[in-house]
């Protein structure tokens, strides 16, 4: 697939060039997409049929494609079943560049049907699907595989699948999803990371954010020189007599898909705690004493950010870092580090512009917040990944704060005021695979600083956004359970239905205006400028030495004031707002 979906990290200077056109993304699905409905038969017997394809001028770049709506909607043959639990195992050869193995599925039943949908790239074979001991069949539809079982599954049962897959993982999209690398001694270093673009694309799965297995467990077969780590604890080493051996990891807690995650490598071990919590990290032995140095900052971030929202969460996991050679991902309980054990983010040593960046590790700080935002609490749909990126932007400013005070979190903050482009909504629509512009990281952060300015009462603050965590923590959620629960909370203290500004943040590409109106008569006129007409926000207005708050909606107000136009000033560093004098 062409384009680089808003992943995890942040883009680098590459991917801050014009949005990826989802019609790059229409011509490439068009071209993959192997002709209508392939019943039953293998893809390696099958040659891709090319489609015309029109021009990417004449495709909206929103408008989604066919294999768009299949991984995105859930519908259904996908709602009529509740996620349990995944075995991934599998075998991985890194001379043929070749996987093989399977997943066992166990899923409840929610309604009576004899179909559900799985999700496995069309490059991969199918090598068999079993209930039991009887094979299924199943169609195969753009990366969607759908399974038909020889008589109806009644709601409320549990049902087991074994789903065996095979075949050369194409390397693709910003991360690679499936990498087979060498380090520089000679030894393979064979990563995953697939955020955006899809686990089915090399593992079959239910392809989507809604629904979690409740816990995992991964076996992963590999050369008995190496080592591998996924996600969750491990759990035991076994030598299968072959020159391989497998080992054995175990999720304890709901997993996205993409989250899942196999590195192996020569990797070196070396290991902390935090209290309870264990610290695992792995290197290759020629950086090893640059790790030692590096990492020792996830322990700082660990106390950040268990600070602000409570005890790490996936404590039975543990907490593991791992060198990649991609930038990082936050995969669960195993993130993956690639910013070559520097401060700042390698692609932009001062990130934010604003001197702060240099003190600490980018990636560190960034990807382990996800576990907070985006592993623990996780947005049901693509389309809401701000709840993902925004908060966990948002954090970054948390953990400055919590090492160097409010007055640098500000700084740092607004330093991503240049990056904001305001030229797209950050929410997009359900159910089609949406992919969010890169303002949810920048204008998200300054979103929900110009939030905790609106709350203007830190220990409130802080206390709301470590219960919403709490409450939400495990949960699938998207924006309107976020914005009601801001309501409920903040309704005693402040009196009014936050929805408006969410709404004029999140689903605008504009941010409110605040018109101010001067005349000789020592007033200023004002009211906000929005497109959402019941906007209203209160603001800090006048002398920064004793600010004064006002409550503009979107009808004029006059205020008296002895300042003048060019000495009136706005708390913008507060509030992301846009100020129009005139
Ligand atoms: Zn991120």
């Amino acid at each position: 697939m062409l384009g680089i979906s808003p992943a995890c990290p942040v883009p680098n200077r590459a991917t801050l060039a014009p949005m990826p056109s989802r019609a790059l993304i229409a011509l490439a699905s068009l071209t993959l997409a192997s002709s209508a409905l392939a019943q039953t038969t293998p893809p390696s017997s099958q040659t891709p049929t090319q489609i015309q394809a029109p021009a990417s001028a004449e495709l909206d770049p929103r408008t989604p494609t066919h294999a768009d709506i299949l991984r995105g909607a859930y519908g259904p043959d996908r709602a009529n079943n509740d996620l349990l639990y995944y075995h991934l195992d599998i075998r991985v050869d890194p001379e043929k560049k070749f996987i093989s193995g399977k997943n066992t599925i166990r899923f409840k039943m929610l309604a009576d049907a004899a179909r559900i949908q799985i999700d496995l790239v069309d490059t991969l074979a199918i090598d068999k699907i079993l209930l039991g001991a009887t094979p299924l069949r199943y169609t195969r539809d753009s990366g969607a595989v759908l399974i038909d079982f020889p008589q109806t599954l009644k709601a409320g049962t549990t049902q087991t699948i074994d789903f065996f897959f095979s075949g050369h993982p194409i390397e693709t999209g910003r991360f690679g999803v499936f990498t087979f690398k060498q380090d520089a001694s000679g030894h393979p270093w064979i990563n995953t990371a697939c955020e955006g673009i899809g686990a089915s694309l090399w593992w079959p799965n239910k392809d989507q954010w809604r629904d979690e297995v409740q816990n995992m467990d991964i076996s992963v077969a590999i050369p008995s020189n190496l080592v591998e780590v996924s996600n969750g604890r491990f759990l035991s080493k076994r030598d299968l007599g072959d020159g391989y051996t497998q080992w054995n990891w175990h999720v304890h807690y709901p997993i996205n898909n993409y989250d899942v995650s196999l590195n192996i490598g020569n990797y070196q071990h070396f290991a902390d705690k935090l209290g309870p919590l264990t610290l695992d990290f792995y290197a290759l032995p020629e950086d090893l004493d640059k790790a030692k140095r590096q990492f020792s900052q996830a322990k700082l971030m660990l106390q950040a950010y268990q600070h602000y929202f409570g005890e790490y969460p996936f404590i039975k996991d543990g907490y593991k870092l791992i060198q990649v050679p991609y930038a990082g991902m936050e995969h669960q309980s195993a993130v993956t580090y690639g910013n070559h054990f520097a401060n700042g983010y390698f692609v932009s040593p001062d990130w934010t512009g604003v001197g702060i960046s240099p003190r600490f590790d980018f990636i560190i700080i960034h990807e382990s917040g996800h576990e907070w935002f985006g592993n623990a609490v996780s947005a049901a749909d693509p389309s809401d990944m701000w709840i993902h990126e925004g908060w966990t932007t948002y954090l970054e400013s948390l953990y400055v704060e919590y090492r160097w005070g409010k007055p640098d979190a500000l700084k740092y903050i607004n330093g991503y005021k240049s990056k904001v482009r305001n030229l797209h909504p950050i929410l997009g629509p359900h159910g089609v695979n949406f992919e969010p512009p890169i303002d949810q990281y920048f204008k998200g952060i300054l979103f929900l600083n110009t939030l905790r300015s609106i709350v203007d009462n830190d220990p409130h603050w802080f206390k709301l956004i470590h219960n919403l965590f709490q409450h939400f923590k495990y949960k699938n959620i998207l924006t309107e359970d976020v914005v009601a629960y801001f309501n409920q909370q903040t309704a005693p203290h402040l009196h009014q239905d936050l929805t408006p500004i969410f709404d004029q943040y999140l689903r605008h590409p504009s941010i409110p205006i605040l018109d101010l109106a001067f005349d000789t008569a020592h007033t200023v006129r004002y009211r906000w400028r929005t497109d959402e007409p019941a906007f209203a926000m209160p603001i800090r207005v006048g002398d920064p030495a004793h600010w004064l708050t006002i409550r503009p909606t979107t009808q004029w107000q006059t205020l008296p004031t002895l300042l003048t136009r060019d000495t009136f000033q706005v708390a913008t560093d507060l509030f992301y707002v846009n100020v129009d004098k005139s």
